[in-house]
């Protein structure tokens, strides 16, 4: 492969500036051809083979030795799953065997073995150890990326930009702890939850780069800049020149926007807008804090659940949910029940696995109420933290009144039992649907009397509407709120809402956008819930934002008939 300075590009996904050194991992299925080595070379090829094991065990020895804190412990079992599987005395003879008896190169037989593994760990019925095909496939990654290292002393992996092609949710907290200051996938979605929680992270994250595997070697250094989903690959004088000043420029617009942090969102014409957090860690939780946010607005709790093995009992999730409402001291925070499913699958065989269909599958209220146990502990849990200060229940992928009249049951049961117990908890804990199901968002005048608020919820609202996949970049641009069926459904909701007194945020990736804020405003909303790294923007585009002027103008936007023209007066609308 010839290299020297290149460029690649692909969405941005998670903003901010990086420059280091690339860190291949292949993908999980090894698309590595049969090829033979010459009969002389089979020492050396299974020598390979026995240096890449070498290298991997103690890149992972190291890594364990680094972590520290909170996720040592949950990383750390990880790690221990891949020791294990990496000493496994037949993954290896078997790969030897098939070097030395075939002639396969150590590629060939890694991918052979690989699947013949794999085959005995599909065929399981406990979902459990299904599961576990993607510890074998990441410790197979993590070889093969081994056997291909250009830098044998290249062990460490803090300072390095992960170039992969798809990325978990689970791992980006591991690989930040880990050091890694930037990931760049070769598929993937500005809107997937990966993205979501790398924001969250500040991680920058660019997705959907095409060339980026067959453009990167392990070692090449790359020069990120994730805003512009531009990575320049073994960058020359101007460029690093030139990502100083990327760099400096970004520094400067985040000083720029702290001067907002203690100033209330206002339109032009003095009218307050909330600004709700979503917030899912603790650092998530101390930046809504200190940027003035109304209180957390949604709270994934599915997030508790990836990434670990157990199933979060109900003390664990109190002990959580407590200490993020002690960290709102006073604010309101709106805990979302369960949202597994669809690309949110855990490590604990709870979502199921293989469904044909996830996005439209048993997720969210759907897994809850067919896991009624697990969903009455979970309401016991956020209830006792209720006790700690204001706090409301947002249910996920509601369809209908059926759904919040059973979880209103639900939690009326759950409360009366822990007064009973005389458990402390709140008198009133409001409950609340997301609107993100075309039909809940259609058919909301039926049960918007049942409950107490909504929030939209447009990362799955459009994809529903537009039957576009919000993880598939293939999709361009078919996936977008701006098109004529998703305004007119928003602003139903919205009005539907008012009339009834309700209140209505949005929480989807859009009220995070600032492009998006004079449409949002026009539209009737006023409170917005997203993530606290893009509270500011939102906030600074706010407050150039005319309300009156804009509500004015939603008449000829619900007129409009086409993305270009839904743009056009989204730039009209923009305030210098
Ligand atoms: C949404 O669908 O807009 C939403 C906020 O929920 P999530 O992104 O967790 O699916
Ligand atoms: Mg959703």
């Amino acid at each position: 492969m010839t290299r020297g300075r290149a460029e690649f590009s692909g969405i941005a996904a998670s903003r901010g500036i990086a420059l280091g050194r690339a860190r291949v991992r292949q993908p999980h299925a090894l698309e590595v051809e049969q090829e033979l080595v010459a009969a002389d070379a089979v020492d050396a090829e299974v020598q390979r083979m026995h240096s890449a094991v070498a290298t991997v065990r103690a890149e992972m020895h190291a890594l364990r030795q680094r972590l520290h804190g909170a996720l040592a412990h949950e990383i750390g079992e990880f790690l221990d799953l891949h020791a294990l599987l990496l000493d496994d005395p037949e993954l290896l003879s078997g790969i030897d065997a098939l070097i030395r008896r075939k002639r396969y190169t150590a590629d060939y037989a890694l991918r052979l073995q690989r699947d013949r593994v794999a085959n005995v760990f599909l065929g399981m019925d406990d979902p459990y150890l299904r599961s576990r095909i993607d510890d074998i496939d990441q410790v197979i990654g993590r070889l093969h990326a081994a056997l291909h290292r250009r830098d044998a002393d290249l062990m460490g992996i803090a300072g390095d930009v992960l170039v992969t092609d798809t990325i978990a949710p689970a791992e980006l907290a591991q690989l930040q702890a880990q050091g890694v200051l930037a990931v760049i996938t070769t598929t993937g979605s500005a809107l997937s939850h990966s993205a979501i929680l790398a924001r969250s992270l500040h991680l920058p994250l660019i997705v959907g780069a095409n060339p980026a595997l067959l453009m990167s070697n392990d070692g090449d250094v790359l020069a990120v800049d994730a805003g512009a989903g531009r990575v320049v690959r073994d960058p020359d004088d101007r460029d690093l020149q030139d990502h100083r000043r990327r760099q400096e420029a970004f520094r400067r617009e985040r000083r720029q926007l702290n001067r907002l942090r203690r100033l209330p969102t206002r339109t032009s014409d003095g009218v307050d807008i909330r600004l709700w957090a979503n917030a899912e860690t603790r650092e998530d939780v101390a930046e809504a804090h200190a940027l003035g946010a109304a209180g957390i607005g949604l709270y994934r709790t599915e997030f508790l659940f990836l990434g670990t093995r157990a199933l979060p009992d109900e003390e664990m999730q109190f002990l959580s949910y407590r200490d993020l409402v002690l960290g709102m001291t006073g604010r309101t925070t709106t805990i979302r029940t369960l949202d597994l499913g669809a690309d949110k699958s855990d490590d604990t065989g709870l979502a199921l696995r293989g469904e044909p269909n996830p996005a439209l599958g048993l997720r969210g209220i759907r897994l809850s109420m067919s896991r009624q146990a697990l969903f009455d502990e979970q309401l016991r849990a956020i209830l006792r933290a209720s006790a700690y200060g204001p706090v409301r229940i947002l249910l996920p992928m509601v369809t209908g009144r059926e759904e919040v009249l059973h979880a209103r049951a639900t939690l009326d049961r759950v409360a009366a039992q822990l007064r009973t117990d005389g458990i402390a908890m709140a008198d009133h804990v409001p409950l609340g649907a997301m609107i993100e199901v075309p039909a809940a968002a259609i058919a909301l005048p039926t049960f918007i009397g049942a409950v107490d608020f909504i929030s939209v919820g447009t990362n799955d609202l459009v994809q529903y509407v537009l039957a576009a996949d919000r993880n598939n970049e293939a999709l361009g641009e078919l996936y977008s709120p701006l098109h004529p069926a998703v305004l007119r459904l928003l602003h139903d909701v919205i009005r539907t809402a008012r009339k009834r007194a309700t209140p209505v945020a949005v929480c989807g990736e859009m009220a995070g956008d600032p492009a998006f804020a004079p449409l949002l405003l026009a539209l009737g909303l006023e409170e917005f819930s997203l993530h606290p790294s893009s509270l500011l923007e939102v906030r600074k585009a706010i407050c150039a934002c005319d309300l009156a002027h804009l509500r004015r103008r939603v008449g000829p936007l619900l007129r409009l008939r086409d993305r270009a023209s839904i743009q056009a007066w989204l730039q009209s609308a923009t305030p210098a």
